[in-house]
């Protein structure tokens, strides 16, 4: 069974406004921002702001609006950061989950990460 939400996870908090956070973009759906520990010269999360564990359970249980509101913020993000294929050299747009994805905050993310050209796929 997908575990419960953690009302206490550091991205809740985020949400809250109990922890700062470096914005990048926000809409009614989702929110952007730096990631603290940068893998890479843009290295940006982006999350939805209703509560979901991962991406299974967002893309079961969301909305057709929060989905595309999330979408649309993480296409804005790469414009912003200048890496899309029209102008910029390109990204990644991942999301780790569970155990074996190596998920270490428990609500659903996308990194979006350039700037740089990437390594392997797994590592
Ligand atoms: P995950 O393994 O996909 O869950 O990655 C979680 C990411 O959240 C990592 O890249 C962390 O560096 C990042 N992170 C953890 N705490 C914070 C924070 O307070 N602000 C921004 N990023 C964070």
């Amino acid at each position: 069974m997908a575990p419960a939400y953690d009302d206490q996870n550091i991205f809740a908090r985020i949400l809250r406004g109990e922890i700062p956070n470096q914005t990048v973009a926000e809409n009614e759906h989702a929110l952007a921002f730096r990631d603290i520990a940068p893998k890479a010269p843009v290295h940006v999360l982006v999350i939805p702001k209703g509560k979901y564990v991962s991406f299974d359970d967002f893309s079961a249980k969301a909305s057709p609006e929060e989905i595309t509101g999330f979408m649309r913020l993480c296409a804005e993000v790469a414009q912003l950061e200048g890496v899309t294929l029209d102008g910029g050299n390109g990204y990644r747009a991942i999301t780790n989950a569970g155990a074996d994805g190596v998920q270490e905050v428990p609500h659903f993310h996308l990194h979006i990460m350039g700037g740089r050209m990437m390594g392997p796929m797994v590592t």
